[in-house]
C-alpha cells in the first residue's frame, strides 16, 4: 500500500522551489550558478518592520493570538483597503494567516466539495492548480496567449463557467508573467461574473505595489461593487514590504467565509506568528516611503532584463506592467540542437541545457501551464542581471 495518501498522489512539488533547489545544489557541487528561480525581493525587511517585532518580542507578545489575526492587525488592513483600495470591510470580514499561501488554501478547503471546479487563467503561478487539487476540488484552465497580453479573454472565461464552477482565480500583477489588468480590462471580466452569480472570485493582489509606468492598481471588488458580497480580496506582506521570510498573508471577504476560513485555521495551524503580526501592523501603518523607490529600482531591472533578453536569438520577451518576473516566448528555439547535442524538444528542455551549458536557472513555462516560455525573476541586482543575460543570448547564439 502506497504511503502517499489519493489526495496527495494528485498533487506535484512545487516546481519554482525545485528549480531554486537544483540551482543551489550545484552551486554547492562548486558549479558558478546565477540563479532566477526564486520569487523573493532581494532586499532587507526595513528596519522600522523589524524593530517593530523586536518590541513585540519585549513587550511579550510572545503567546497564541486571535487564531485568524490580532485586533491591531485586523484594524491595520481594513484601513490599508480603505486607503490603497477604497474597499470597506470591518474586522470580522478579516482573516490573517501564516503567508498569502495559507490564505489560499485555506478559502479552498473551507469551500471545496469534491468534483466543484475553480477556473485558473494560464500561465498562473504554480500553487493554484495543486492547492485546488489537496483541497478535493477539479482545476479548470482557461488558456491566455502573449498576443493578449496574458490576460483572460471574457469569452473564454465565460466558455469555461459551469454550474460546478466555485471559484475563479484572478492574480493581477501576475506571477509568472507580470501581467497587470486594467479598470477597462477588470471591467469586462467583472461583467461575465456578474452573469454567474453562483462562482465566487479571488484576487491574489500580493504584487499590487509592485506597478511601472505609473500603471493604476485596481481590485475588482472595486471596479464592481456588485461582487463584493462573493469575492475574496487577498493580499500580503511578503513581497512589498521583502517580509517573505515572517510569513504574513490576509484576506478580506465576507463574514460567512472569513469564518469558515477561521474554523480551518483553528484545527490546523492555530494563529500566524505573534511576533510577525506585529511586524505586519508596523509594514501596513507605518511609512510606505520604500515602496515608490523599489518600484524605480525594479522598473530599471524589467528595462534591462526585457532589452537584453530580446536581443537573444529565439526569445521573444513581452514588456511586463508589474511584479519581478518576465515570462519569454522560447518558440524559436524549440525544436533546435543545444551544444550538448541534444534536442530542443520543450520550454523544460531549454531550462535543462540553459543550466546545464551556463550555470543560469530559470523556470519553464509548463510549470505554469503555458509553453513554451520561461520565468525569469529579477528581483536581483543590476550586474547579476547583466551576467545571466549575457549568457543566454550566448547559449541562444550556441544552439543550432
Ligand atoms: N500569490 C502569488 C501570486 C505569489 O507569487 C506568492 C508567492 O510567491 C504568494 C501568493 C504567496 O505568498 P506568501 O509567501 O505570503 O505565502
Amino acid at each position: 500500500m502506497s504511503l502517499q495518501s489519493a489526495a496527495l498522489s494528485r498533487v506535484k512539488p512545487s516546481a519554482t522551489l525545485a528549480a531554486d533547489q537544483k540551482a543551489r545544489d550545484l552551486r554547492g557541487q562548486g558549479r558558478d550558478v546565477i540563479g532566477l528561480a526564486a520569487g523573493e525581493p532581494d532586499f532587507d525587511t526595513p528596519d522600522n518592520i523589524k524593530e517593530a517585532a523586536v518590541k513585540a518580542i519585549r513587550d511579550g507578545k510572545t503567546k497564541y493570538t486571535n487564531v485568524d489575526g490580532v485586533p491591531e492587525l485586523k484594524e491595520a488592513i481594513c484601513a490599508k483597503f480603505q486607503r490603497e483600495n477604497g474597499l470597506s470591510y470591518k474586522p470580522a470580514q478579516v482573516n490573517v494567516s501564516p503567508g498569502g499561501k495559507p490564505v489560499i488554501y485555506n478559502a479552498m478547503v473551507a469551500t471545496l466539495n469534491p468534483g466543484d471546479e475553480v477556473i485558473i487563467p494560464t500561465p498562473y503561478w504554480v500553487s493554484y492548480p495543486d492547492m485546488v487539487l489537496l483541497a478535493g476540488g477539479e482545476p479548470r484552465f482557461v488558456q491566455t496567449t502573449a498576443e493578449t497580453g496574458f490576460k483572460v479573454q471574457p469569452a473564454d472565461l465565460e466558455a469555461a463557467i459551469t454550474p460546478k464552477t466555485r471559484w475563479v482565480f484572478l492574480n493581477s500583477p501576475s506571477n509568472p508573467s507580470g501581467a497587470a489588468y486594467t479598470k477597462a480590462e477588470l471591467r469586462a471580466v467583472a461583467d461575465v461574473l456578474l452573469r454567474h452569480p453562483h462562482v465566487w472570485i479571488l484576487t491574489d493582489d500580493m504584487y499590487e505595489h509592485l506597478l511601472f509606468d505609473d500603471f493604476e492598481f485596481w481590485t475588482i471588488a472595486q471596479v464592481e461593487p456588485a461582487l463584493y458580497d462573493r469575492t475574496l480580496t487577498m493580499n500580503g506582506v511578503s513581497k512589498a514590504y521583502a517580509m517573505t521570510g515572517w510569513r504574513i498573508g490576509y484576506a478580506a471577504g465576507p463574514e460567512a467565509l472569513i469564518n469558515l476560513m477561521r474554523k480551518v485555521m483553528s484545527q490546523t495551524t492555530s494563529n500566524p506568528c505573534s511576533i510577525s503580526q506585529y511586524a505586519a501592523v508596523e509594514a501596513l501603518n507605518g511609512t510606505q516611503d520604500f515602496i515608490k523607490p523599489n518600484q524605480k529600482l525594479f522598473q530599471g531591472r524589467r528595462d534591462l532584463v526585457v532589452s537584453m533578453l530580446n536581443q537573444a536569438a529565439g526569445i521573444n520577451c513581452p514588456t511586463p506592467e508589474g511584479a519581478f518576473y518576465v515570462y519569454p516566448s522560447c518558440a524559436g528555439l524549440i525544436g533546435k540542437t543545444a551544444p550538448s547535442g541534444n534536442r530542443i524538444a520543450s520550454d523544460a528542455d531549454f531550462a535543462n541545457e540553459l543550466l546545464e551549458a551556463e550555470g543560469v536557472a530559470v523556470v519553464h513555462g509548463a510549470a505554469f501551464g503555458l509553453s513554451p516560455f520561461f520565468r525569469i525573476s529579477y528581483a536581483t541586482a543590476n550586474s547579476v542581471l547583466e551576467e545571466a543575460c549575457t549568457r543566454i543570448q550566448r547559449f541562444c547564439a550556441s544552439v543550432k
